[in-house]
C-alpha cells in the first residue's frame, strides 16, 4: 500500500493543506487539500473519495474535483455515511453554491454503513463511529494483500469502544493542538491533544496487545512545535514511535 499525506493540517497556508490522504493512487480519505495537490491527469485516475465527516476542513476540494472530472469526462465514487451525504447535499453540491455533480452522474454515492465493511473499488471500508462534534466515522481500510490503515479522521476521546474492531498495521490519528488546550479544543471541540492521544494508545495496547506504526494529522500549525515536543515525552513513556505526517510525506506499508 503506497500511502502520500496530501493534506496534514487543519488549516491551509502556503505551507500547510487541510486533511486528505491519497492510497495508491487511486482512493482519497477526505477532500481538505486534494485538487491543488495532483495534477488534472492523476484527478482522473481517482476511483474513490472516503470521507470522515462533513466539516469544511475534510470536503472542501469536492465541489472543484466534481468541475475538473466534468470537464474530463470522467467519474468518481463518493463514500460516507447518510449523515454526510446529506449536509454535502444541503450545504455544497445543490447546484445552488455550484453544479450538482451528483446529479449529473460525475459523482456516484456509495453508502458507508458503521460497523459494516464494504467494498470500494480494491479495498474493504469498514466506517467506526467515534466522537466528534459532527457525526463522523474512522475509516479502516484493507487492501488486496491484507494491508491495513485505520484513520480516525476528527476525533476525541473514547477510541476504546472500537479498537477491538479493527486491526491496522499504520494507525493515521488526529492530534489538533497541544495539552494546554485540553478543554478548549481536545474536550470542547472534540479533538485529541498529545495526553489525550497517550490515553487512546495505552487502551489500544491493553485491548489489541500491540501498538502498529502511529501517524499523527490534522496538526494546527503554529502549534506544531509544542505538539511535536509533547509527542516525544509521549513516545519515550509509551516506548513507540510516533510521527507527525505533513504534506507529501509518502508511506510504503
Ligand atoms: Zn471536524
Ligand atoms: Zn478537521
Amino acid at each position: 500500500m503506497d500511502i502520500k499525506i496530501l493534506g496534514a493540517h487543519n488549516t491551509e497556508s502556503k505551507k500547510t493543506r487541510m486533511s486528505c490522504i491519497l492510497i495508491d493512487g487511486k482512493l482519497v480519505l477526505d477532500a481538505g487539500g486534494l485538487t491543488s495537490s495532483l495534477s488534472l491527469k492523476e484527478q482522473t485516475r481517482l476511483k474513490a473519495i472516503c470521507l470522515t465527516h462533513a466539516h469544511y476542513d475534510h470536503v472542501r476540494d469536492i465541489p472543484a474535483l466534481g468541475m475538473n472530472l466534468y470537464l474530463s469526462k470522467a467519474r468518481i465514487n463518493i463514500c460516507a455515511t447518510k449523515a454526510v451525504y446529506g449536509s454535502l447535499t444541503k450545504y455544497l453540491i445543490n447546484d445552488d453554491l455550484y453544479p450538482d455533480w451528483f446529479k449529473r452522474a460525475v459523482f456516484n454515492f456509495i453508502t458507508l454503513d458503521n460497523n459494516k465493511p464494504q467494498l470500494v473499488s480494491d479495498y474493504t471500508v469498514k466506517a467506526m463511529p467515534v466522537n466528534h462534534s459532527v457525526p463522523s466515522v474512522g475509516l479502516q481500510i484493507k487492501d488486496s494483500e491484507g494491508k491495513t490503515i485505520f484513520y480516525t479522521g476528527d476525533t476525541g476521546a473514547g477510541l476504546a469502544d472500537i479498537w477491538p474492531y479493527v486491526m491496522p498495521q499504520l494507525l493515521i490519528i488526529e492530534v489538533t493542538a497541544p495539552n494546554r488546550y485540553e478543554e478548549s479544543i481536545g474536550n470542547g471541540a472534540k479533538h485529541l491533544t498529545p495526553r489525550l492521544l497517550k490515553e487512546e494508545l495505552i487502551s489500544f495496547r491493553k485491548i489489541k496487545g500491540y501498538l502498529p506504526k502511529i501517524l499523527l494529522t490534522h496538526m494546527n500549525f503554529p502549534l506544531e512545535d509544542e505538539i511535536a515536543a509533547e509527542i516525544e515525552d509521549v513516545a519515550v513513556s509509551l516506548k513507540c514511535s510516533i510521527s507527525l505526517a505533513h504534506e507529501g510525506m509518502r508511506i510504503l506499508l
